[in-house]
């Protein structure tokens, strides 16, 4: 695999929280457009990687390395700048604020003025506002054309999954080259759940080189979207390569079976 298709290279990234070793000498790579699942048991350090690249916390060992940058524990708002962009796995959307309002905070990390600064402005600059505007709706149509003419309303009206769509497109607004979804299945039925992975799968197709890395438990999820897959289990990469792959290895199916 030529190190010039990585969009990410993560080499012996290790984290430690007092004695326990979250992340163990973690190293993995993701290519310019690939789909990866990121897999493991509960507590097998798969959040706390996205936190460590995303600059959360810097990590204890290792480095990160975007686009051929070195990125190791830089801030989030560094990171972001860079063009990586996540979404939690609890939702950090502002229930009262509107679809349009929780879109452009993700937008406030490419402004050089505070974020407040940039909502209220948006009504004196109305051509700033109309683009940002354009910019929301056309990236809220590629999820929901029904969805688009709705960006005024509330967030906390909206049922779930129209919820991750919104969170999804707060980080995509920020035009990343990587988006870091973790656990977006999270909460939701297994048919929201299809529908939203087929979405996943659309926006890929649709932001020319963008690449993504989703945590998600749920193995029929992974086969579909995924090109390439890693597991953990206790901090340790224990498997990776494509769903066929890793779903026939005897050391994955005991780390997910506990025996
Ligand atoms: P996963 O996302 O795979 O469920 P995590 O990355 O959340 O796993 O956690 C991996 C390990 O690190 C767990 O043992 C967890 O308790 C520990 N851990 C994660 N974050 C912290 C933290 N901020 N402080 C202390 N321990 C943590």
């Amino acid at each position: 695999r030529p190190t010039t298709d990585a969009v990410l290279e993560i080499d012996a990234l290790s984290k430690t929280f007092g004695g326990v070793t979250a992340l163990d000498a973690f190293t993995m790579s993701v290519r310019r457009g690939d789909i990866v699942g990121l897999l493991g048991p509960n507590g097998s350090g798969k959040t706390t990687s996205f936190n460590a690249v995303t600059g959360i916390f810097p990590p204890s060992g290792g480095t990160v390395r975007f686009d051929g940058a070195d990125i190791t524990g830089l801030s989030p708002q560094k990171v972001y700048a860079a063009g990586i962009a996540r979404t939690f796995q609890r939702s950090r959307l502002c229930l009262p604020l509107s679809i349009f309002d929780n879109i452009m905070i993700g937008n406030h990390g490419r402004l050089t003025k505070g974020l407040w600064f940039n909502l209220m402005r948006r009504r004196a600059f109305r051509r700033e506002f109309e683009q940002g505007y354009e910019d929301a709706r056309a990236l809220v149509r590629t999820f929901s054309t029904a969805l688009a003419d709705r960006l005024f309303e509330p967030v906390g009206a909206l049922p779930m999954i129209e919820r991750r769509r919104i969170e999804i497109c707060r980080a995509l607004i920020s035009r990343p080259r990587l988006l870091l979804l973790d656990e977006p299945s999270a909460g939701m039925t297994h048919d929201e759940t299809t529908q939203l992975m087929d979405d996943i799968l659309d926006v890929r197709g649709r932001i020319e080189g963008l690449s993504i890395i989703i945590i998600e438990h749920e193995m029929g999820v992974i086969e579909r979207i995924t090109d390439q897959c890693v597991v953990l289990n206790y901090g340790r990469k224990i498997c990776e390569g494509p769903y066929a792959h890793i779903a026939a290895d005897p050391e994955v199916q005991r780390a997910y079976l506990g025996a």
